[in-house]
């Protein structure tokens, strides 16, 4: 195992340095900083921090915007503990180390003909650090990527390898899959797979009022429908993923460059920095840059269509609501911008989850539209941020756990009904807690 002592906070993500996450707004200061490359190094590692009085967290790849993964404690870092250990094709199960980021274990499926069967927008993030704060894509039966894992192992406070199936310790199963790290340090997940199959990709602009008025149906009609509405404007891009018989036909490499890279990440980069510089031209680029996009359809392989490329770092806040309240609250959305002076040149992005029967599932007991809202790095964005949390926490909105909000362990007992089953499972699990962080003391309470 690899350990590193830090004192005055070198060792972090990289060498030197605090660790910081993605976004940049999140930093910490380990005391000690370890890389275990087994679970049994894994519970050496922790039972050590145990011995010293140290709190413990994992870290993933830092794609959290809140300080879900910050300690000044031990900081255990992903890298060594990678890798796919088993591959049951007969049951279509695959258990990875936790480390494992998703776009290795994503291609590694691939190339034995399997797939999950939804994902996010993204797969840079780690296996274990996406399920923790239930990471999700956008869909009308599949849920999020924590709903698919079928067993786990998870290192407890004492050191101890607690193995969490539907049959083996069932409770602690039912709430470690989406376990913020605050239950112990997963060190396997196992997740459900499928023959891989392929999907095609209809993106399409639609005006604001056409995807709000035909949003049950855009739904109940597509296996994936998302849509992006570019504040300023009543212009939307829609995308619809469904199954497909093939051929695959993926995106040609010019044309494919130009949305994938140009457009969404170059160009866009350019009209972020340019409205960040004269917030007042933020309307005009919105005009344009939401006509840039133009119609195209594709087919490929899952991750290829679910996922891309994201280069322009930003920050987000996102809120599950009840699917019922998605009109009512993209509207009030959409008129409290007009009536502002905010200047916003990131999409709104809006999914869909079916329930499911995670405790702190975002989703957890109800069929859910997320909303999610951003800003560009270096943008104040606490003026949005606070008016659009107003909006989702009167819907009785769930802020999603990996990305910013202000909420607190009092308002989200309100909104989970099994807060207090996860909170208990805590208790018994991680008295000392040995696990938290200032983010779980606000989240969950101490
Ligand atoms: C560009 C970008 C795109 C994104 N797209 C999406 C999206 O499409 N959908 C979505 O829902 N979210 C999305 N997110 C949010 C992101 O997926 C989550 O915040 C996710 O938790 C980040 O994973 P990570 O590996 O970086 O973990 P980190 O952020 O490093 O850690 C997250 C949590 O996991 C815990 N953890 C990590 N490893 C372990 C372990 N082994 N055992 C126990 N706990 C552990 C950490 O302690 C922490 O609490 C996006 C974020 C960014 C920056």
């Amino acid at each position: 195992m690899a350990v590193t002592d830090v004192i005055g906070g070198t060792g972090g993500r990289g060498s030197g340095g605090p660790w910081r996450n993605w976004a940049g707004n999140v930093t910490a200061r380990p005391a000690r900083v370890a890389a275990p490359a087994s679970t049994e190094e894994l519970a050496a590692a922790v039972r050590a921090a145990a011995a010293d009085g140290l709190t413990v967290k994992a870290v993933g790849t830092g794609h959290s915007f809140t300080p879900a993964a910050a300690t000044d404690g031990l900081l255990i870092r992903p890298d060594r503990l990678t890798g796919i250990r088993r591959i049951d094709r007969e049951s279509g199960r695959v258990t990875v180390a936790a480390g494992t980021p998703l776009k290795h274990l994503n291609r590694a499926l691939a190339a034995h003909g399997l797939s999950l069967t939804n994902m996010g927008d993204i797969m840079e993030q780690t296996v274990s650090g996406a399920t923790s704060t239930g990471t999700h894509g956008t869909g009308r039966d599949s849920a999020s990527i924590a709903a698919q894992i079928t067993a786990l192992e998870l290192v407890t406070a004492d050191g101890s390898v607690l193995g969490c199936s539907a049959e083996e310790n069932p409770d602690v199963f039912a709430a470690a899959r989406l376990g913020l790290g605050a239950l112990g340090v997963i060190s396997e997940l196992t997740f459900a797979v499928e023959p891989e199959f392929l999907l095609t990709a209809r993106e399409e602009p639609m005006p604001f009022d056409e995807v709000t008025d035909r949003f049950a149906e855009l739904v109940a009609e597509n296996e994936h429908f998302e849509f992006y509405w570019f504040p300023h404007t009543g212009n939307c891009n829609t995308k619809r993923n469904n199954r497909s018989q093939g051929p695959a036909a993926p995106p040609g490499r010019v044309s494919g460059w130009i949305e994938d890279e140009l457009l969404s990440n170059g160009v866009f980069q350019v009209a972020c920095a340019v409205g960040r510089a004269v917030p007042a031209a933020i309307p005009g680029i919105a005009k344009v840059s939401s006509r840039a996009l133009s119609a195209r359809t594709y087919t490929d392989i899952p991750y290829k269509v679910f996922t891309s490329p994201r280069r322009v770092r930003f920050v987000e806040m996102e809120y599950a609501l009840p699917r019922e309240a998605a009109i009512e609250a993209l509207g009030q959305l959409k008129t409290m911008m007009e009536r502002s002076d905010l200047r916003v040149s990131f999409p709104v992005e809006v999914r869909t989850a079916p329930g499911d029967d995670i405790a702190l599932s975002t989703a957890s007991g109800r069929d859910t539209v997320y909303i999610a809202v951003h800003m560009y790095r270096g943008t104040p964005y606490q003026a949005y941020f606070a008016a659009a949390e107003r909006i989702m926490t009167a819907h009785d909105g769930r802020p999603h756990w990996g990305k910013l909000h202000t909420r607190d362990a009092s308002y989200l007992a309100e909104v989970y009904p099994r807060f207090g089953e996860f909170t208990a499972l805590r208790d018994r699990l991680d008295p000392e807690r040995r696990f938290t962080n200032g983010y779980l003391r606000q989240v969950l309470g101490d």
